[in-house]
């Protein structure tokens, strides 16, 4: 299910925190969020731009989905542009 493994892991990370396991609660939030955000770039990847139903209450899970779409938009919008695919570099307007 789309979105359900950045939300357990939001989950993890509540419970750790209110456990006082302040270092795997860090963990488990970062996680989250970065599985969040890879959610968004697959997700954009195969045309998919509704947010993921496990995501509608949690505004950390929904900025990283939406980072995650945009990322994938910089990215195609590179591999579109002549200056970046020659120079092997961001040109200065996607550097
Ligand atoms: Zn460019």
């Amino acid at each position: 299910m789309r979105g359900l493994e950045a939300r357990l892991c939001l989950a993890h990370y509540r419970v750790s925190a209110a456990v006082g396991l302040a270092e795997d609660a860090a963990d488990q939030l970062a996680f989250a969020v970065e599985v969040a955000r890879i959610d968004g770039y697959y997700d954009a990847d195969h045309g998919v731009t509704d947010m993921p139903a496990f995501f509608r209450d949690e505004p950390m899970l929904q900025d990283a989905w939406k980072v995650g779409q945009m990322n994938y938009r910089a990215v195609m919008e590179m591999d579109d542009c002549w200056h970046c695919e020659h120079s092997g570099n961001p040109c200065p307007s996607h550097g």
